[in-house]
């Protein structure tokens, strides 16, 4: 058995088991029971830790553009204030469950601790189909949204900020309707803002960069040189943009690169400039001339040294994770593989800098945005990134030592590190009951 003890390793699985394999919950709480057994802590203290501090549940009624009324469902997850403030995004989606939005507040709650920045862990959602609204319905479902969870959110309370599907411009209406609430511009009440509204230099770049920053951080262990490097990205939105046009930058060989719509490789290297300038005219990746057609399935199966799932939740599962060649996993996506899977890649040596860490950047350079929001006080991009390379090689260095002194992989050494701090910082509080 891994290193996870979630037993797995590709055979023949039920319905339900495979289902539970796709939770995102269940992969969290699955990892956070490995941890906190580790860390030998009481159980109740660990029913507490893993169990969300609030849930809210909205019903979003909406006018569309055709005059007709629709009403979505939203979702704010609360999971933890132990360390500071909730922090985590809002993502609009079709397919969004609240079991979705559970998971992923208690991993911020984790990876807010892993980075060591004063935060709690929440997450949002609302469950539309942002391909088939105007922008007219996308800013009334935010406003509503918003308005209908204003009480539980703000600079001392929530702070959201984007997430798939959701942007800067989405991050200002939110913005503008809680100010408008309660009277006065209050900049602070969320990140990933544009920067005349109060955004932060860095902050959209903010999640590639740390991906790269992770990735330097391996190669530095493994010897490797950039150049010699080859790169799979699958997924090209915020994160895996940035990412590659910055490892492109530095030198990486960036060889594959996928949407929803499926992807392109190209062993002798991709022209990441060229590629951009086509997704910003075509909307896709598909249809690139410099490489061959590739399926998103495939793509993450084509040999390379690092693989960055950068799209979505439960792609790595244990149906595919034998066949992955990459000898390193950067997971720039939240909840990419599954506790099977983990499994199966750490019986095959892959080393996996998990998303707590690696795709840590973005609420790293979210917090900055909060603080010069508060002081009102603007950083030079310089000082984003410098600060921004202290915490995230600081995080990494953290990790991967925690994980030697303790014997468990990287994924287990950070749950366990962050673990450690927010019931550090519950045992000074003490619980009020
Ligand atoms: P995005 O909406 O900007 O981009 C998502 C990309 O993934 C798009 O290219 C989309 O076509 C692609 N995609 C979606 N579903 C796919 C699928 N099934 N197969 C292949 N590609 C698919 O979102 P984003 O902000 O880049 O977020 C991507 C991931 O990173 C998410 O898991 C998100 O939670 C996580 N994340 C984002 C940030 C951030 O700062 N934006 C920070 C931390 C983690």
């Amino acid at each position: 058995m891994g290193a996870t003890g979630a037993g797995g390793g590709g055979g023949t699985m039920s319905v339900a088991e495979s289902q539970k394999e796709l939770s995102v919950y269940e992969s969290m709480a699955t990892r956070f029971d490995v941890a906190a057994k580790k860390l030998e802590i009481d159980e109740g203290l660990q029913t507490y830790l893993r169990t969300p501090n609030r849930e809210i549940i909205v019903h979003i009624p909406v006018a569309r553009d055709s005059g007709r009324l629709d009403v979505f469902d939203g979702f704010r997850v609360q999971h933890s204030i132990a360390r500071g403030p909730c922090k985590g995004g809002v993502r609009y989606g079709p397919r969004v469950t609240l079991d979705e939005i559970r998971g992923l507040a208690a991993e911020m709650t984790w990876k807010c601790a892993v980075v060591n920045i004063p935060f709690g862990g929440a997450k949002g959602g609302v469950v539309c189909d942002p391909e088939h609204l105007s922008q007219g319905e996308l800013e009334r479902i935010t406003r509503r949204y918003t308005a209908e969870i204003l009480d539980y959110i703000g600079p001392e309370r929530d702070v959201p900020a984007p997430d798939m599907n959701t942007n800067e411009q989405i991050m200002a209406w939110m913005m503008d309707t809680y100010s408008m609430h309660v009277r006065h511009t209050v900049t602070a009440c969320v990140t990933g803002k544009p920067l005349d509204l109060g955004g932060s230099r860095g902050r959209r770049e903010a999640t590639g960069r740390g991906v790269m920053l992770v990735a330097d951080e391996a190669l530095k262990r493994f010897g490797w040189q950039r150049n010699h490097t080859r790169v799979i990205i699958q997924g090209f939105g915020n994160v895996g943009s940035q990412a590659a046009r910055l490892m492109n930058d530095a030198g990486y060989k960036i060889i594959g690169i996928s949407d929803i719509n499926g992807g392109i490789f190209n062993s002798n290297g991709i022209d990441i400039t060229a590629l951009l300038g086509h997704v910003k005219a075509n909307k896709m990746v598909q249809g690139f001339a410099g490489g061959e057609t590739i399926s998103n399935e495939d793509i993450l199966e084509q040999d390379c040294d690092v693989l960055i799932p950068a799209a979505t939740e439960s792609v790595i599962t244990s149906r595919n994770a034998a066949r992955i060649k990459a000898r390193v996993l950067v997971e720039g996506a939240n909840s990419p593989t599954t506790p099977p899977a983990d499994d199966i890649l750490f019986d095959r040596s892959v080393f996996v800098i998990p998303d707590i860490l690696a795709n840590a950047g973005g609420v790293t350079v979210s917090y900055f945005e909060w603080v010069q929001d508060r002081e009102g006080y603007f950083w030079l991009e310089g000082m984003v990134n410098e600060r921004l390379k202290h915490i995230i090689v600081a995080a990494f260095n953290d990790v991967v030592h925690y994980g030697e002194k303790h014997g468990v992989n990287n994924r287990i050494a950070a749950y366990m590190l962050a673990i450690d701090r927010v019931a550090f910082s519950l045992k000074l509080r003490g619980i009020y009951a």
